[in-house]
């Protein structure tokens, strides 16, 4: 695997593709297809940091651990989000860090922190730099300069307890170094973003990402047991026993803070013994409704597989579309995937095969589930393919209790398409599922206008009122970083906002950390 990601496209520049074929007379025949033609790379905004805190930097760190050069700043600027790969693609690169600097321990975190505060430098810390909500897009005016702190060499296990079953993890491990190193020791820690392979641990922590087996192993915020961040107050170590009731929980308070309030430099998580058996199976129901009502009554009744996901009727249409299709008459309805890991799962698998089946799902069997589990970290390739042939397309995610599910999805859909236009199509997908509720999943696909930008900014801002006035959150693991901050702010109040600036203003007086991030 790469291990840099193309400064404006998603993932491993190797797997890069063109649209295939079929799926372009697809697109073609209902968005409409233009090519946009490759902007020229511009140039980079010249450093701003001055030459006596490059060298201090150098002096801490090793001068190959302070990075000037254009690849490096490029590679580090914005994340992945629409908006990002649109602005890279226009070669915007006006956020780009005077300086990408690698730490190597807790202890030149802390140093660097230090630096920062005497200087007046923002630092924004990176790990696998997935964010799709503006989280690395630190406010620069009024700074000495940006500093991108990239953990990238923070990639040890430090500790494992198998006894426990907890181990130790550094923040710039991504997924996949992660999980090989636990299965060295026979262990997984189960979390599979659909930015797996690029996201990191601290990551993960910092804006209390999900993946796609959270109905078996739950939300990564679960899956921390303790805590080690870096402030400018010091250090907060949290987690000393397995619960307690000693006050609020302030693994929460680090949890999700996006580099606002320190940067994460160890988390312990609990971990599971590697599953000696792993199936997935697609299953067909008559309606979206149909469909979540079956995963409410398997949430509600203990039946919880590993992975549960559903598809609405235009998801599970343009999915039959593109794919080879599999089983007769397997298309229409609604696909659900369920997937079960464990020691032995047959047991399991008949008891949820059972319910599903009574509430009118139909199994379309495994080799649809393989294909699902096969393909399931390639879909965000296939957006870049259709941003070159002018179609707009980005994602977006909330969640709300099952009884305000239905109402939730139509507010959402309807704000999607009176933004964007009667071509655009929104599909849907149930990604997790909780006893009280679910998420909700969007994907947007619209012809592309003469300003794409400002096209899907106004269409997100309509979107993402919409979810705020159905009483459901703006994100539900995407995180807030600097898009979602106005409806963050409705979302918690007023109240909610004095807390989080209090915590601010103590831990970072001088608002080094991440500005402009998170914080209303
Ligand atoms: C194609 C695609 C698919 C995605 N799928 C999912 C998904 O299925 N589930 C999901 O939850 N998210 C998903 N995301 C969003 C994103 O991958 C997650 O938010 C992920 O957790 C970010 O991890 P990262 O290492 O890339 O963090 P980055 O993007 O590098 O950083 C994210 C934020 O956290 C801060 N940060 C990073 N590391 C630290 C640290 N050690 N200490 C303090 N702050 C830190 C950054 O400053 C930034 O504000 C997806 C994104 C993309 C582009």
């Amino acid at each position: 695997m790469s291990t840099e990601m193309h400064p404006s496209r998603w993932g491993n520049p190797a797997e890069a593709a063109a649209l295939p074929e079929s799926t372009r007379g697809l697109v073609e025949l209902a968005l409409g297809v233009r090519e946009t033609p490759a902007v020229e790379q511009v140039s980079l905004p010249p450093v701003g940091l001055a030459d006596d805190v490059l060298s201090e930097l150098r002096e801490l760190l090793g001068d190959d651990f302070v990075l000037t050069d254009d690849e490096h700043r490029r590679v580090r600027t914005r994340g992945k989000s629409t908006p990002d790969l649109l602005k890279a693609r226009a070669g915007d690169l006006t956020d780009a860090p005077d300086a990408v600097v690698r730490p190597a321990t807790h202890g030149d975190v802390v140093a660097l922190i230090e630096l920062a505060v005497r200087h007046h430098i923002a630092l924004v810390p990176f790990g696998g730099g997935t964010s799709v909500t503006g989280g690395l897009v630190a406010r620069r005016e009024g700074y000495a300069g940006v500093l991108s702190v990239d953990l990238i060499r923070m990639k040890g296990i430090r500790e494992v307890d198998k006894v426990s079953m907890t181990v130790v993890l550094e923040p710039g491990l991504r997924g996949p170094e992660a999980e090989a190193l636990l299965a060295e020791q026979g262990l997984m820690l189960g979390h599979f973003p659909q930015s797996f392979e690029f996201a990191t641990i601290g990551g993960f922590a910092a804006t209390r990402s999900s993946g796609q087996s959270s109905a078996g192993y739950g939300r990564f915020d679960t899956m921390v047991v303790a805590l080690t961040m870096a402030t400018p107050q010091g250090t907060l170590e949290v987690g000393s026993s397995p619960a307690n009731a000693a006050g609020p929980d302030l693994r929460q308070l680090a949890l999700g803070s996006e580099g606002a309030f320190g940067i994460i430099t160890a988390v312990r998580v609990r971990v599971k013994a590697l599953p000696a058996e792993k199936v997935y199976e697609a299953w067909q129901f008559p309606s979206f409704d149909a469909g979540a009502d079956a995963m409410r009554h398997l949430s509600q009744n203990g039946l919880m597989p590993t992975v549960l996901r559903l598809s609405d009727e235009n998801e599970t249409a343009l999915n039959l579309a593109s794919q080879s299709e599999v089983g007769g008459d397997s298309a229409g309805g609604c696909l659900m995937i369920v997937g079960h890991e464990g020691v032995s799962v047959a047991a399991r698998q008949a008891l949820v095969g059972a319910a599903l089946g009574e509430l009118g799902g139909t199994r379309l069997g495994e080799e649809r589930g393989a294909a699902w589990a096969e393909g399931r970290f390639h879909a965000p390739y296939l957006r870049d393919s259709l941003l070159d042939v002018g179609v707009l397309v980005e994602t977006l995610e909330t969640a709300t209790f099952w009884s305000n599910r239905d109402r939730l999805y139509k507010a959402v859909t309807a704000a999607l398409t009176e933004a964007l236009g009667e071509k655009t199509l929104v599909l849907c997908h149930i990604s997790h599922v909780y006893e009280t509720g679910c998420s909700l999943y969007f994907t947007v696909a619209a012809p592309q206008a003469d300003d794409a930008l400002e096209q899907w900014l106004a269409a997100k801002a309509r979107a993402s009122q919409a979810m705020i006035d159905a009483d459901a959150t703006i994100t539900h693991h995407h995180a807030v970083g600097t898009d979602h901050k106005p409806w963050f702010a409705q979302e918690i109040g007023e109240v909610g906002v004095r807390i989080l600036r209090a915590v601010k203003a103590d831990l970072d007086p001088t608002g080094v950390l991440n500005p402009g991030v998170m914080i209303p």
